[in-house]
């Protein structure tokens, strides 16, 4: 198991002992402590690199070396910067489009579709909204079936089109029909690729044009680790959106992801999805993430 930040720093500063307060020489061994710590919890070594010169800047003078605890103090300053970054508001969704279009997008495996299916049924049970699902994916024939199967449990309908091939056309059609049938919210849920590529970029570009979507949420495995800085980059550069959705962080991941996606793109992390279950989705609380991340 990880050892923790505060243990790391404790032991770090057991070894200044009789220095007055944080200077030039003692504050690279620490800084060096805070940056191990937030690699091991896989955020991007270039990211953590900049954010421990912050933090080494908040810190100079500080008098961390005669506080009580030194090592829990400079967690404390650590932690504030890191709820600080990662948004210190919880993030809403725009949901004043009639109808609101809510695109999805990121990798393919990351969640997305698990994710829209938890939206629409949020949507449908705490917002008292009539969504409707729409299965854009068109290389993949069983992401129909899959997204029919959630609508299906939570009773919500899915717009599907099995023999078109034109995602945009289908983003189209389903949001005609979505103003026909009075569902006012459309989650359209897209194609993923395993990694990056022009040919997917450049058709979920193209559905976000033509839908203009309130919402865009990029939906990222929270146990990506290092390659997160890429992918975000990559789907920021193209689509400009709106939020981040981190899922999987039911698993044992320390949710780096969540700090390098952040400082990379500058965007908010509006939801997490910790499980398979349908009926929950979990708003994002800055300073458990925080937590989790320095252990
Ligand atoms: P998509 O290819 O991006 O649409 O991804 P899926 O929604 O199909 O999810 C890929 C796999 O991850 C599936 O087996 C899901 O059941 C699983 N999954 C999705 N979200 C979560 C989550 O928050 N936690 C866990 N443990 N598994 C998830």
């Amino acid at each position: 198991m990880f050892e923790s930040l505060s243990e790391r720093l404790e032991s770090a500063f057991k070894q200044l002992k009789g220095e007055g307060r944080i200077s030039e020489i003692n504050v690279a061994t620490t800084v060096k402590e805070i940056r191990r710590a937030l690699v091991d919890a896989d955020v991007n070594y270039k990211i953590a690199k900049e954010f421990t010169d912050k933090v080494k800047d908040k810190a100079m003078g500080e008098k961390v070396l005669t506080a009580i605890s030194p090592g829990q103090l400079m967690v404390k300053i650590v932690k504030d910067e890191l709820v600080e970054l990662m948004g210190t508001t919880e993030a809403e969704l725009d949901l004043k489009g009639n109808p609101t279009v809510i695109l999805i997008a990121g990798l393919q495996g990351s969640g997305k579709t698990t994710f829209s299916g938890k939206l629409a049924s949020f949507l449908k049970t705490k917002k008292g909204k009539k969504p409707l699902l729409v299965a854009a994916d068109i290389y993949r024939p069983a992401a129909i079936d899959q997204l029919k199967v959630l609508g299906g449990q939570i009773g919500v309908e899915v717009y599907s089109e099995p023999e078109n091939k034109n995602a945009v056309q289908i983003a189209e059609n389903a949001v005609k029909d979505a103003k026909a049938k009075g569902y006012n919210v459309v989650i359209v849920d897209t194609a993923g690729r395993l990694a990056v590529d022009e040919a997917m970029m450049t058709e979920v570009t193209n559905v976000r044009n033509a839908v203009k979507p309130q919402e865009i949420l990029f939906v990222v495995d929270s146990m990506t680790g290092q390659d997160a800085v890429n992918t975000a980059k990559a789907f920021n550069d193209r689509l400009d959106f709106s939020g981040i959705v981190l899922t999987k962080l039911d698993g044992d991941t320390r949710g780096g992801a969540a700090l390098t996606i952040t400082y990379t793109v500058q965007k908010p992390i509006k939801f997490v999805s910790m499980g398979e279950k349908l009926d929950t989705l979990d708003v994002f609380y800055p300073e458990r993430m925080a937590q989790r991340i320095l252990g």
